[in-house]
């Protein structure tokens, strides 16, 4: 692995999270262009989720550090800002190759790291790259408006300009796309980015950012720092700072908002889902039952916008016992395993987490038709496996419903009409995404327009919008008002200066001070 070197110091080898051995890789820091050793005392062990080694080790950067990449941004940013929009978009132009000719090396760190199938994080680079694209039209994206003769002899005219530094901190479950919602977009901008990847999958933006300087990207103008809370603080307090993108859990999502908004900076948060799939009876039913299997457990439920939670209207309720029979044929395996179609878990912690939430949901009454723990996987009896599990006759009350599960576990919950599923989701606090299947396009119309939910499938499970539209999360799933990438993404990371100008004829000069609100 290219951006981690072999620390050859003599180091006791101890057990526990803090420790490490002396021939365990670790996990650079970039700093004004250059990838550097942290001369941390503290550092945080890289399992791989297939078998529990210890693979890597990425440090909690020291105050220092974070100070020296903070100002390398912003010393950066003048000269990057000025740079030509056309040498920007040629260095994203550049990037967007580089990344293609690397996807399998990507990958491959992806399921190391985080463990999801090699088919599965070849997807996740795919998605990121699409915004990388995206950016590269920033010419055409970053026009201003005009508006001329306003007045007598007077003309308006916006610029769209970039607003400083920015700061992406992201989460485990996508090590590539997420990261590239953030960065690329920011800095095609104009913006200079300091990025904090998560802790646990550091290694697929460490080789991002490789790339980002084998295409041309300036020393400075990305920073990447690592660690835990201390490093989100770090970030949601300096003051040089201008805007904060995060995604990943609502707790650090709700903190992020409130402590980067009090200090002045422009923040959007992608938090936590519960994102349900509506059955209609007249849905055509081997496709729904494919659908819901594969959004359900694909990248073993760990996507926030898996379909985590099925509403069974009417007599599509007798279809669970197909969707049981057509999820045991998932096989789960180590995710560089040929034929794998569900990985492990991110840590034994989450794997603790999961058993425990399908076990609250069997005491509180609902029915395992099929259940994913103790699942063995030859060959990897230490990964933090957890099987295809579903969970039927779940209500609203449950602890299985109410949380986030992030799991490979699919709740299902009957109604005997659409106003009544409608209801459901309408009363749950998250808004990420929902799918209905159906082939009634009066009820697809219905769904659309009255359920409250920010990104909504019709015969589509996972709807995750195309870079040229926003990621449109909504309500518990969400904090700001200016979503990702998209037209949106581009206001996030730009302001508006409007100049109003009037060039009168010679001839035509003002006699005398006007006092009153010129109309
Ligand atoms: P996480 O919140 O634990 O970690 C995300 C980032 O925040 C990491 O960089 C981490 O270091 C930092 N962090 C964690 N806890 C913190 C705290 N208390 N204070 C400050 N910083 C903290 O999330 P995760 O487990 O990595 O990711 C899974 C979560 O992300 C799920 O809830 C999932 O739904 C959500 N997610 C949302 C979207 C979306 O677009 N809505 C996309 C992907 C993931």
């Amino acid at each position: 692995i290219i951006l981690r070197t072999v620390l050859n110091k003599k180091v006791p080898l101890q057990m526990g999270r803090m420790c490490y051995s002396s021939s365990v890789p670790t996990t650079k820091l970039l700093i004004d262009g250059r990838f550097i050793e942290s001369k941390t005392s503290e550092w945080l062990d890289i399992h791989n989720p297939a078998t529990n080694e210890v693979v890597g080790r990425v440090p909690k950067a020291t105050q220092e550090e974070m100070l020296a990449a903070v100002d390398s941004c912003s010393r950066a940013y003048r000269p990057w800002s000025d740079t030509s929009i056309l040498s920007r978009q040629q260095i994203f132009l550049r990037y967007q190759q580089l990344i293609k000719d690397n996807i399998k090396e990507l990958a491959k760190l992806i399921t190391l790291e985080q463990g999801k199938t090699l088919a599965d994080a070849e997807g996740d680079v795919y998605r990121g790259l699409q915004v990388v694209e995206y950016a590269c039209s920033i010419p055409s994206l970053m026009l201003g408006e005009t508006l001329p003769s306003i007045s007598k002899d007077m003309d308006t005219f916006t610029y769209r300009l970039p607003i400083g530094v920015c700061a992406g901190i992201a989460p485990f479950n996508f090590p590539a796309m997420i990261p590239l919602w953030m960065f690329p977009i920011g800095m095609v901008c104009g913006n200079t980015y300091l990025m904090k990847p998560s802790e646990r999958v550091p290694g697929c933006t460490m080789l991002l950012a490789k790339l980002l300087q084998d295409a041309g990207a300036p020393d400075g103008t990305l920073n990447i720092i690592h660690g835990e809370h201390a490093a989100v603080n770090f970030i949601c307090d300096h003051p040089a700072i201008k805007a904060i993108s995060f995604v990943g859990s609502n707790p650090a999502g709700e903190h992020i908002y409130e402590r980067g908004s009090k200090n002045g900076k422009r923040v959007q948060s992608n938090m936590g889902a519960k994102n349900h799939g509506v059955v209609m009876p007249d849905a055509n039913k081997e496709n729904t039952i494919n659908q819901l299997v594969g959004a359900a457990f694909g990248a073993a439920g760990q996507r926030c916008m898996a379909l985590s939670t099925a509403i069974f209207v009417g007599e599509s309720r007798d279809w669970l016992p197909e969707l049981v029979e057509r999820s045991k044929s998932l096989r789960v395996n180590a995710g560089d395993q040929p034929g794998a179609d569900v990985g492990p878990l991110i840590s034994p912690q989450a794997k603790v987490r999961v058993e425990s939430l399908i076990q609250s949901g069997v005491d509180e009454g609902a029915k395992l038709l099929l259940d994913g723990r103790n699942t063995n996987v030859k060959g990897y009896e230490n990964g933090n496996f957890v099987g295809p599990t579903i969970l039927s006759g779940v209500s609203p009350a449950m602890k299985c419903y109410t949380e986030e599960i992030f799991g490979p576990v699919l709740v299902v919950l009957e109604a005997d009409t659409l106003d009544e599923a409608i209801a459901l989701i309408n009363n749950n606090p998250y808004g990420n995404g929902t799918a209905i299947f159906t082939t009634n396009g009066a009820t697809a119309r219905k769904y659309t327009h009255e359920v409250d939910v920010g990104q909504i499938g019709v015969n589509v499970p996972i709807p995750v919008p195309l870079p040229m539209f926003s990621f449109t999360g909504s309500r518990g799933s969400f904090r700001g008002d200016t979503n990702f990438y998209g037209k949106q993404g581009i206001s996030f990371y730009t302001q508006i200066k409007t100049v109003t100008s009037q060039w009168k004829a010679e001839d035509a000069t003002v006699t005398s001070p006007a006092v009153t609100m010129p109309t």
